[in-house]
């Protein structure tokens, strides 16, 4: 899936330029040129992320930005022409994840939104999941439920990842073969049923809580509620 990127300039030629480049990247852009359509735009959450300008018609980058932190954590990288020391303190306390002086050089920006998606998406990778008073910590491969520590193989461990990422959605046997197993396993659906098994054993069975529940003749989900 591709990246979208959302690029609020009011100078059109720097942001045709801008767009150009990204686009040959890979990236998807689509371009606002005052900061009102750009604040409408960011807040339908379609956006990996924001290249903001301070300086712009109608709402400035940085009104922009302190009103759409109250509801989302996109990235922003906020674009100025001032290299005032100012700017960037005001901007990074709205809320902003980077800033870059123009004129830049575009292998710059690029970088800059590289290590922008990266951080993002890490942060997203290691946020502690929970249900029921079960708490999964990815980054520590721990698990808990209510304080209490449970000891779970790689497999299981995995296993029970998959499913609380996709907490309350229904997920079928071949799709957690296909993502918590090697491709080249063999061993047929089973598997699945033997290591639900396993971690209701362990979880379900020990702390007299329904986490996962049977749907029957689809897989197997993990609710908040029993
Ligand atoms: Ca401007």
């Amino acid at each position: 899936m591709s990246v979208s990127i959302l690029l609020v300039e009011d100078e059109e030629k720097l942001a045709r330029f801008v767009e150009l480049e990204l686009c040959y990247e890979g990236y998807q852009v689509t371009k606002a040129f005052d900061g009102r359509s750009g604040l409408e735009l960011a807040e339908t959450g379609d956006y990996d992320l924001l290249l903001l300008d301070i300086m712009l018609p109608g709402l400035s980058g940085m009104e922009v930005l302190r009103r759409l932190r109250r509801s989302s954590s996109i990235p922003v990288i906020m674009l100025t022409a001032r290299d005032s020391v100012e700017d960037k303190v005001s901007g990074l306390d709205s809320g902003a994840d980077d800033y870059i002086t123009k004129p830049f050089a575009i292998e710059e920006l690029l970088a800059r939104i590289r290590t922008a998606l990266r951080k993002k998406s890490s942060e997203t990778e290691n946020t502690c999941l929970s249900a029921l008073g079960l708490e999964l910590d990815p980054e520590r491969r721990a698990v808990s439920v209510i304080g209490t520590t449970v000891e779970l193989t790689k497999r299981e461990f995995d296993l029970l990842h998959f499913l609380l990422k996709n907490k309350g959605l229904v997920m079928s046997r071949e799709a957690l073969l296909e993502h918590v197993w090697d491709l080249d396993f063999d061993g047929g659906t089973n598997a699945v049923d033997v290591y639900i098994r396993y971690l209701r054993g362990k979880i379900d069975e020990v702390f007299d809580i329904k986490l996962i529940h049977t749907v029957r003749g689809v897989g197997y989900v993990i609710k908040d509620e029993e």
